[in-house]
């Protein structure tokens, strides 16, 4: 796990700020992040709130795709909202503009990462066998049952699995 994460999110961020507030000569307050998203999604733009949401574990698996494409993609919401409103199609030509002529990158609407991992965070819940190093992630659901008793075993080494911690998200704040 890298902790300069953060720092990278924070560069990427002030370089496409400055490429827009060069082309389009007005200042644009900068968003709130949190790194909050799971699953198969990989960012989201709240323009009301000026938020941006992003996914942590498909960040770590696709840095430089994702800082490049995917922080784009939804600054480029943020940037067109500021601009020119509510009224806008999400990924209009306001949007496709920002997109190509102010970043320089392909306008495009989905990402393809592998989801796999990023899947696999729905099961917060780490326990421990017998086997060196390994921790076994459960569902709520397991981690429910275990907690009133079920025995879960390692499929390798048949020891029963003890609880070892939750996975926290990393949340990160910014002021606007
Ligand atoms: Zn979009
Ligand atoms: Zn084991």
């Amino acid at each position: 796990m890298s902790e300069n994460i953060i720092p990278d999110i924070s560069l990427r961020v002030a370089e496409l700020y400055c490429l827009a507030e060069r082309h389009f000569l007005k200042r644009f307050p900068r968003p709130a992040i949190k790194l909050d998203l799971r699953g198969e999604t990989a960012g989201q733009a709240w323009t009301e709130k000026n938020l941006l949401r992003l996914n942590s574990q498909l960040l770590k698996e696709n840095r430089d795709h994702y800082l490049k494409h995917t922080l784009s993609h939804e600054i480029a919401h943020l940037v067109a909202h500021q601009l020119f409103g509510r009224r806008i199609k999400p990924h209009g030509q306001e949007w496709q503009f920002i997109m190509e002529e102010v970043f320089n990158l392909p306008a495009n609407r989905t990402h393809s990462y592998d989801t796999s991992r990023a899947r696999s965070v729905q099961r917060p819940y780490l326990y421990q066998c017998r086997c060196p190093e390994r921790l076994i992630p459960l569902t709520s659901i397991r981690h429910n049952r275990s907690r009133k008793g079920a025995v879960y075993l390692c499929t390798s080494c048949k020891a029963p699995l003890k609880f070892v911690r939750k996975e926290q998200p990393e949340i990160i704040q910014q002021n606007l």
